[in-house]
């Protein structure tokens, strides 16, 4: 039996739609051999798929779709199809959604539903260029065998020169100190480590147990989540100090500080050519995986 083609939801707001020079043309450059090797299927909202076609790009690509407009529901069908869907063969296996924090959209509920169902069903999301082409990448790597490291994509930073901030909500901690104690030589390889406070804590404990010198934190901890420590988090991205996010998010429970993580997200969109937030542990060793 033929398996049915793995697809991923695309959107872009029209700021990344512009020109060749463009996220969207970008993103098609550096990543189109990639889908192409992968099989992998697009399905396009409206005006992202008019965009597709006005810079004449995967038009010919087996299992480019159509979703409607977004004024049409486009969004949130694609929500709807990486829940599942409700025809058989529409599910999607995960979303890129170039946002521009500038655009009134970004703030519709149905972008957090998105990031909730994927973080929900182990999917990838990729808000950033930067995300979106090194995701891509990594897929290519664990699908070949091929490590990155071996011939590191155009457009995509190894992690050596990647400084990275680790957040894990209380549900996720035990998660982060397993991935990082799984990945340590990769991490402890990156030229900075953030993280905010408790997760902090923790990784520190995990590093000095395996005999980092004590006097030398792993991870430098900010404030506690609810006290900053995502905002503060967010200054760094801002200031290029920061260019992943490892991001376990327990999308389960209120948080009280949603707008922080928010204004994190957001960052990293303002950062979008050069900064990527993989915010689930499967994202996160996926990527590990790739770079090993
Ligand atoms: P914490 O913060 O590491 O201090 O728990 C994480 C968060 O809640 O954002």
């Amino acid at each position: 039996m033929v398996s049915p083609r793995r697809s991923f939801g695309l959107a872009a707001h029209p700021l990344h739609h512009q020109g060749t020079d463009g996220s969207l043309a970008q993103w098609v450059r550096h990543s189109e051999q990639a889908l192409r090797s992968l099989g992998l299927g697009i399905a396009a909202v409206g005006c992202t798929a008019d965009a597709l076609q006005h810079l004449g790009a995967l038009q010919d690509l087996p299992g480019l779709a159509r979703l409607p407009y977004g004024r049409e529901g486009g969004i949130m069908r694609m929500v709807s199809r990486i829940a599942g869907g409700v025809d058989i063969g529409s599910e999607l296996a995960g979303a890129i959604y170039l946002l521009d924090p500038l655009h009134p959209s970004s703030l519709y509920p149905e972008v957090q539903a998105l990031k909730r169902q994927c973080v929900t069903h182990d999917k990838p999301l990729l808000l950033t260029l930067a995300g979106a082409i090194e995701w891509m990448a990594i897929e290519l790597a664990l699908h070949t065998g091929v490590p990155l490291r071996a011939q590191p994509p155009a457009g995509v930073l190894p992690p050596q020169q990647q400084s990275l901030a680790l957040i894990a909500h209380d549900a996720l901690k035990p998660a982060m100190v397993a991935f990082a104690a799984k990945h340590f030589d990769l991490l402890s390889s990156a030229p900075e480590r953030v993280a905010t406070g408790t997760t902090g804590g923790r990784l520190n404990e995990m590093a000095w147990s395996r005999g980092w010198p004590r006097e030398r934190p792993w991870v430098r901890p900010l404030r506690s989540g609810p006290l900053g420590g995502d905002v503060q988090i967010a200054e760094l991205v801002l200031d290029g100090r920061c260019q992943k996010l490892l991001f376990f998010e327990d999308v389960h429970v209120a948080r009280p500080h949603e707008n922080d993580i928010l204004t994190l997200e957001r960052a990293v969109c303002t950062m979008g050519r050069t900064t990527a937030c993989f915010n689930t542990p499967a994202m996160a060793d996926a990527w590990a995986r790739a770079w090993s």
